[in-house]
């Protein structure tokens, strides 16, 4: 083990969804703990490329659309040929729909699963078999509140990210003996263009802040830390875990 056990100098990271947000956030911690960086987007992600670079790390830009499984080896593949290796992989993209459960469309539920679930799972797949073939590695799923909770008027995502907290021990149980390890972060209540509806209603912003031990919303640097964590040597045996970043949120 390294003498810093945080370190991940010489690792190379996939962060899908990496030009706003959590991702953005995920993605220039783990430039700022040593890693260099593959930014998965549909929109050019430029000021998360400025924000790698100046934290001294590179960054290659992956450009893909994720609502399918189309993309997935290509982003494993042209990592490995831009970066050198793909160590670590963060499935943050996701997207949610909001309306009455009598009224959902077919359309909220698959667009919502395909991204949220199905591209996380085919991705991880891309990624694990290259890990399997050099050494190991570590793959951290974005999962939510509601991967623990119901929620409500947001069926599908309910549904995917209850399907994600699965997903992580599954694959943690097929792949803790090749070395890679499979985690999740669970995010509150953090201040994105996702909850940029919440946040402007006024009666649930104010619902939402009042429910939250630490009585803020997170930012997206907020999650830095227990990504930092999941993709280093210090995470090494734990394996299956969904790790709440949520400011109490949970606790309550
Ligand atoms: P966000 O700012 O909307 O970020 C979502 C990211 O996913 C964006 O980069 C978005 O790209 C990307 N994405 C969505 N669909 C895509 C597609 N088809 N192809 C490529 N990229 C796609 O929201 P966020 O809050 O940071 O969300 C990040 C993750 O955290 C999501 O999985 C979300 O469910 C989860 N989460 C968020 C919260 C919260 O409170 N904010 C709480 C729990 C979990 P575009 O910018 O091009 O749309």
């Amino acid at each position: 083990m390294a003498s810093n056990p945080f370190d991940l100098t010489g690792k190379v990271a996939i962060v899908t969804g990496a030009n706003t947000g959590i991702g953005q956030g995920i993605a220039v911690a783990l430039a700022h703990a040593g890693a260099d960086i593959a930014l998965v987007a549909r929109r050019d992600p430029e000021e998360t490329v400025q924000m790698v670079e100046a934290a001294g790390r590179r960054a290659h830009v992956v450009m893909a659309d994720l609502s399918s499984i189309e993309p997935c080896e290509r982003i494993v593949s042209e990592t490995v040929a831009a970066l050198g290796g793909a160590d670590i992989l963060v499935n943050n993209a996701g997207i949610i729909r909001r309306n009455d459960a009598l009224d959902f469309t077919e359309d909220d539920w698959d667009s919502v699963v395909d991204t949220n679930l199905k591209v996380l799972f085919f991705l991880s797949q891309a990624a694990g078999r290259h890990m399997v073939e050099h050494g190991g590695g570590s793959i951290i799923n974005i999962a939510s509140m509601l991967t623990f909770q119901g929620g409500i008027r947001v069926a599908s995502y309910t549904a995917s990210k209850s399907g994600v907290g699965g997903l992580t021990k599954l694959l943690a149980n097929e792949w803790a003996s090749k070395d890679i390890t499979v985690n999740a972060i669970a995010p509150g209540y953090i201040a994105t263009n996702n909850t940029a509806q919440l946040q402007a209603d006024e009666d649930r912003n104010r619902q939402i802040l009042e429910r939250i031990p630490a009585g803020r919303w997170g930012a997206p640097s907020d999650l830095g830390g227990a990504a930092v964590f999941l993709s280093s040597d210090a995470a090494r045996y734990v394996q299956g875990h969904i790790l709440a970043v949520d400011g109490g949120w949970l606790a309550r």
